[in-house]
């Protein structure tokens, strides 16, 4: 194979696609990173929980990330991808841009998809303001910081109680918003035995210090505002790209994510996955480890060939 193609493309350059990229690079493999510059959480005010960086500004986190893959002379564009193509077993292609006839193409043997997920997040007014600050969507991310403090918990379908329940690790002080959607006679009761508040009118906007990022209540179609220190919320998420389906690559049927083994690769050989958009929890620390482990895999299959 000639020299334009590289050991490794790998899509996304979260902490997942980062860290691929700088194992790859250290066992001197030629790897191509692609870098479109919004992680899941660039909304967040700090990583937390990701061990020795706890706190950190996700932007620097993945500055860093991408110093050391470069320093390493791992090779970052910033672009995104707009197609992939399995051109034979040990073959893929990437293409860059839109317009056809401008399309930048690049050529690997391995193929790491890190693309991630995107949530579905509330529309009402005020969330922007307040997200990754005072509004969160993971308890495992941001529960510590609302112990004992008076939450809203915004959220349908039937993961709502679940969701509820998780949250109680922390606070008892808790209310269940279901923004006009409708609620079982039964989940009624658990709530009610929980000590769970319930308001089943449509949310209208969240209010708060916007200088501080300090969300103070809720707002309602109808009745009384909710005060509180903080929102959950759980809408549902999705992959963030199309090209698991393009190249066949088989989601998990539990969790609609995309299946890998245990060396993190797909049921297509040669394509590999890491971080969110695999069934593992969803946080940087995970992540990024699943990232090394494809690395180390990628670089194993290289060399057994
Ligand atoms: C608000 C918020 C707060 C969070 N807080 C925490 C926390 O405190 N602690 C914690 O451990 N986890 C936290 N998380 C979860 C954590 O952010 C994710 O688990 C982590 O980012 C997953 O990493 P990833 O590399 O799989 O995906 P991502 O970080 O989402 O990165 C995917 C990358 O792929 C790129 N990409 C997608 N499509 C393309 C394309 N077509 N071409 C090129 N690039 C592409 C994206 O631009 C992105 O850079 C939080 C998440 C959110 C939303």
């Amino acid at each position: 194979m000639s020299n334009d193609v590289y050991d490794c493309i790998v899509i996304g350059a979260g902490p997942a696609g980062l860290s691929a990229s700088l194992f790859l690079a250290r066992y001197l493999r030629r790897t191509l990173t692609f870098h479109h510059n919004s992680p899941r959480n660039e909304y967040a005010h700090g990583v937390h929980g990701f061990l020795g960086h706890h706190g950190i500004r996700p932007g620097e986190l993945l500055a860093r990330g991408r110093d050391e893959v470069m320093s390493h002379g791992g090779l970052i564009i910033e672009a995104c991808v707009t197609a992939v193509e399995r051109v034979s077993a040990e073959h893929f292609r990437v293409f860059v841009g839109e317009d056809v006839n401008e399309r930048r193409v690049f050529d690997a043997r391995r193929l790491l998809l890190a693309t991630g997920l995107r949530d579905l997040t509330p529309d009402c007014p005020g969330f922007r303001e307040f997200y990754g600050w005072s509004v969160f969507h993971c308890p495992d991310c941001d529960g510590f910081e609302v112990r004992d403090k008076r939450v809203a918990v915004l959220t349908r379908g039937n993961n709502s109680l679940g969701f509820v329940e998780n949250l109680l690790t922390w606070t008892r002080k808790l209310t269940l918003l279901t923004d006009g959607g409708e609620i079982s006679s039964e989940d009624r009761a658990k709530l009610a035995e929980l000590g769970v508040g319930l308001r089943t009118d449509a949310v209208l906007r969240l209010e708060g210090d916007k200088s501080t990022k300090q969300l103070q209540r809720v707002l309602f179609g109808e009745g009384e505002p909710l005060e509180c220190d903080a929102l959950f919320f759980s809408l549902g998420t999705e992959l963030a790209t199309d090209f698991h389906e393009t190249l066949g690559c088989r989601l998990d049927p539990e969790c609609g994510l995309l299946w890998v083994d245990d060396t993190q690769q797909t049921s297509v050989e040669g394509v590999y996955a890491a971080g969110d958009l695999t069934p593992q929890s969803q946080l940087a620390v995970v992540a990024a480890a699943e990232g090394a482990m494809a690395a180390i895999h990628i670089h194993r299959s290289l060399q057994d060939k």
